[in-house]
C-alpha cells in the first residue's frame, strides 16, 4: 500500500511514474549491497536550491565508487519534471533525491531515477533546536583519506551506520549525533555537516574524509555579506564546552541550533539570526 505521504518519481528521460512503479530488480546491487550513490536537494516554491552543486557531487561520489558517470542532463531533466508536476501550494517546500545503483548483480545499466518529497514535519522542527550526542566513528580523518575503500567524500547509498547513529542518538534522549574519531576530533553529523561559534567566529572541521555540504558552502559563501566568514579547522571535542552555540546543517533541514550535547544545555548563538537570514531559512 503506498503511504500517504505524497512523492513522485521521474527517470532521466523526463517522465514520471508513480513511486508504486517497480524500478529495480530483486538483484540491483544498490539494495543487495547498498552500492551505489545519492545525493539530496533542497526546494522551495518551485525552486531547487544549487542543483549544479548537487549534480556536481552526484559525480563525485560516482567516480569516488567507480560508477558509470552518471547523466547528468538526465537527472536535471527528471528534476524539471519533477519540480513542474509537484504541488506547491500545498508543499511548498520539499527535497529532491537523485539515486544512481551500480544495477543487477550479473551486468546491466545502473539503475537512476528522481524522486521529490515534501520536507516532514519532524525535519522541519529541528530548526527549533536539537539535542546532540557525540559518538565515536571508529577512525581518524587523516587516515581516511588514505583508506579510498572507506569511500571519504562518498555520499554512498550504504548509510546504515549514519542511520545506525542516529537511532543510538534517540535511543538515548536526544534527536542527533556528531562523529568524532578516537583521539577526538570532531566531523560531522550522520546526516549534517557542524558548526560552531567560536567567540564570534564560526569554525566548521575541516573537510579531510567527510562529506562536502552543499549548504555549508552556502554559507561559506554568503557569511561576508554579514560581515562574518568561517573558518575550516581541527576542532577538539573539547571545544564544544567553550562554543557560543552549535548548529547542524543540511539541505532538508537547513540548519537547526544544537541545544544540547551529551545531556549538558548549550545556548542558542546570538547569530543564530544571522545564519538563518543567510541560509533564507523560511520563516527568517
Ligand atoms: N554530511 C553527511 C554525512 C550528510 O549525509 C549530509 C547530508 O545528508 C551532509 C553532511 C550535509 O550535506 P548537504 O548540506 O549537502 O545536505
Amino acid at each position: 500500500m503506498t503511504a500517504s505521504v505524497p512523492q513522485l518519481v521521474a527517470l532521466l528521460d523526463g517522465s514520471l511514474v508513480d513511486v508504486d512503479t517497480p524500478l529495480l530488480r530483486a538483484d540491483d546491487l544498490g539494495v543487495v549491497r547498498g552500492d551505489g550513490v545519492f545525493d539530496v536537494a533542497s526546494c522551495r516554491n518551485g525552486r531547487v536550491t544549487d542543483l549544479e552543486a548537487h549534480l556536481e557531487r552526484l559525480a563525485t561520489s560516482a567516480h569516488i565508487l567507480s560508477l558509470p558517470e552518471p547523466d547528468l542532463a538526465g537527472y536535471a531533466r527528471a528534476v524539471d519534471a519533477l519540480v513542474d508536476a509537484w504541488d506547491w501550494e500545498a508543499h511548498p517546500e520539499a527535497t529532491v533525491r537523485l539515486v544512481e545503483t551500480r544495477g543487477p548483480e550479473h551486468g546491466g545499466e545502473p539503475t537512476c531515477w528522481a524522486m521529490m518529497q515534501p520536507v516532514p514535519d519532524s525535519v522541519r522542527r529541528e530548526r527549533e533546536g536539537v539535542r546532540v550526542v557525540v559518538l565515536d566513528r571508529g577512525h581518524e580523518a587523516e587516515e581516511t583519506s588514505e583508506l579510498p575503500w572507506l569511500l571519504p567524500g562518498a555520499k554512498s547509498l550504504s548509510y546504515g551506520i549514519n542511520m545506525a547513529a542516529k537511532r543510538w542518538a534517540k535511543a538515548h534522549g536526544a534527536d542527533d549525533a556528531i562523529f568524532v574519531t578516537p583521539s577526538g576530533l570532531l566531523l560531522e553529523g550522520p546526516t549534517s555537516a557542524l558548526v560552531v561559534d567560536l567567540d564570534g567566529e564560526l569554525v566548521t572541521p575541516r573537510q579531510d574524509g567527510i562529506l562536502p555540504s552543499t549548504t555549508l558552502r552556502t554559507l561559506v559563501d554568503a557569511a561576508p555579506e554579514a560581515g562574518l566568514q568561517v573558518r575550516f579547522a581541527h576542532l577538539q571535542r573539547e571545544a564544544l564546552a567553550g562554543v557560543r552555540g552549535a548548529w547542524l546543517l543540511s539541505s532538508g533541514r537547513i540548519l537547526a541550533p544544537i541545544v544540547s550535547i551529551d545531556g549538558a544545555e548549550l545556548p542558542i548563538s546570538p547569530l543564530h539570526p544571522t545564519l538563518r537570514k543567510l541560509l533564507a531559512v523560511p520563516g527568517a
